[in-house]
């Protein structure tokens, strides 16, 4: 094999989270070099695609957000097949809310939009269903809606499971090795991407998944300034009471589920961590990926309201998990969180045209979505636009960089946003 330098590659993808990962296998099945760069090792835990679990659903308030998760349940099944174990975990999504929440009611729109079947529940029919888990007691004007399009997926393992396959097909991948400028290489008629080591690479195309650095990476290389915001955040674990632990199992039924209102409340089904149950806050705190604080679980001191939390684990679980003395573990983690919590994927520009592709502000809501969004970032690097296969399923103006020019929000939302929840 030759040495990296050595190399001119088709494609090189910078940050090896999970879009990065995504992205690099998608591109080194269809044949193309490509070198995969990571600043910190593989697998690391201080961006934002480690852990045990993320959500899957079909129900976003925006309708042009379940098609792109159909497709990626798909492809995370295409991929698992092909490295022999899984990932994905399904199980029903349970979304539960005031009946006049907007959001909510734009949920079942979007759902009736996109032909996804799903059920009411009044109070009565939660308090009865999954296995009488949820209690809506206090909240007489709450509803449930309940689709068959929820799920587990573990990130960790699934992002090794992008890197395998992407090394299997061919890529190459250095981790340790931070890149500190990407520039325009006229003489080679491409670009070169410099390391803080200085190390060179060169190459056609350049793709940068960065997480939460992409807004000071894209600045270091060109002039503008994308509207993301790093946040600190981290997820809480719930002790299940003895001898109820089966019935918050994924085997058992236990569905994905989400809470409309203030403070916006997520969790899954007790998979990783047996006894335990994840119920977390969506949101976190402003901070610099390079100063973390690491207190309060990773999070900040005041980056996720934990009274709120407890209250509303108390209030939906009664006795039966521990909200006086939980959460018993919290896991650190970082959002990169735009306006209107819509993804940013587009051309750099300017001098760099459409060599160089950007992908982030995944919002605290890509994962499930990375199957697909590695499939587009291939695309737009190799081909230049989206292929007939994706072209229909993923709208890209809502995902442009334009949209900050128009409107410093971004996106215009029917439905009361859910930034800083
Ligand atoms: C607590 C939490 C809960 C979440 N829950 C869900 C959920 O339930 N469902 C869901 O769908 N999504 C969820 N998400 C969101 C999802 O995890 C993220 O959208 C996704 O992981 C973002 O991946 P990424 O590859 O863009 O970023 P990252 O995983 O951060 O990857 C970016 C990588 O780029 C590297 N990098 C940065 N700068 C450089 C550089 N200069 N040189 C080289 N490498 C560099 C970084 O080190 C990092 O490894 C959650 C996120 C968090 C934090």
């Amino acid at each position: 094999m030759a040495d990296y330098d050595d190399f001119t590659y088709d494609v090189i993808v910078v940050g090896a989270g999970v879009m990065g990962s995504s992205t690099a296998y998608q591109i080194a099945k269809r044949g193309q070099k490509v070198l995969l760069l990571e600043q910190f090792d593989f697998l690391h835990h201080r961006g934002s695609s480690h852990g045990e679990s993320r959500t899957t659903r079909v129900t976003y308030p925006e309708d042009y957000y379940p098609k792109m998760v159909l497709h990626s349940e798909k492809l995370w099944q295409e991929a698992e097949s092909e490295v022999g174990y899984k990932v994905y975990f399904k199980t029903p999504q349970f979304d539960m809310g005031p009946k006049d929440s907007k959001s909510l009611q734009a949920v079942i729109s979007s759902c009736r939009k996109n032909s996804i079947p799903f059920r009411i529940l009044d109070h009565d029919d939660e308090v009865k269903g999954f296995c009488g888990k949820f209690h809506l007691g206090d909240h007489e004007d709450w509803i449930g809606v309940v689709n068959e399009h929820g799920g587990v997926i573990k990130p960790t393992k699934a992002v090794s499971m992008f890197q395998t396959l992407a090394f299997k097909h061919g890529a190459r991948m250095k981790d340790n090795t931070e890149v500190s400028d990407i520039k325009r290489d006229d003489s080679n008629n491409g670009i070169v991407v410099i390391t803080k080591e200085k190390q060179r690479f060169w190459c056609s195309k350049c793709v940068v998944t960065a997480g939460a650095w992409m807004q000071k990476l894209v600045q270091k290389v060109s002039d503008l300034t994308l509207p993301i915001q790093p946040l600190q955040t981290a997820v809480h674990y719930w002790k299940i009471k003895e001898g109820y632990e089966d019935d918050f199992k994924i085997e058992n039924g236990f569905p994905t589920f989400a809470s409309y209102g203030e403070p916006y409340i997520y969790g899954t089904p007790s998979l990783e961590f047996p006894g335990l149950i994840k119920v977390a806050v969506h949101g976190g705190n402003p901070c610099d990926p390079d100063k973390r604080t690491w207190t309060n679980g990773g999070g900040g001191a005041a980056s996720v309201p934990l009274n709120s939390l407890r209250e509303w684990v108390r209030s939906k679980f009664g006795d039966v998990v521990d909200a006086v003395n939980g959460p018993v573990m919290a896991q650190s983690c970082m959002y990169s969180m735009t306006p209107d919590e819509d993804l940013i994927i587009d051309f750099l520009g300017a001098e760099f045209g459409n060599d160089v592709v950007v992908a982030g502000g995944f919002s605290g809501h890509g994962f499930k979505m990375a199957p697909i969004i590695g499939k587009v970032l291939s695309q737009l690097a190799i081909d230049g636009q989206l292929l007939e296969d994706i072209n229909s399923i993923v709208e890209l103006k809502y995902f442009r960089i334009q949209r900050f020019e128009e409107n410093p929000k971004g996106n215009l939302k029917e439905f009361e946003d859910q930034v800083g929840r």
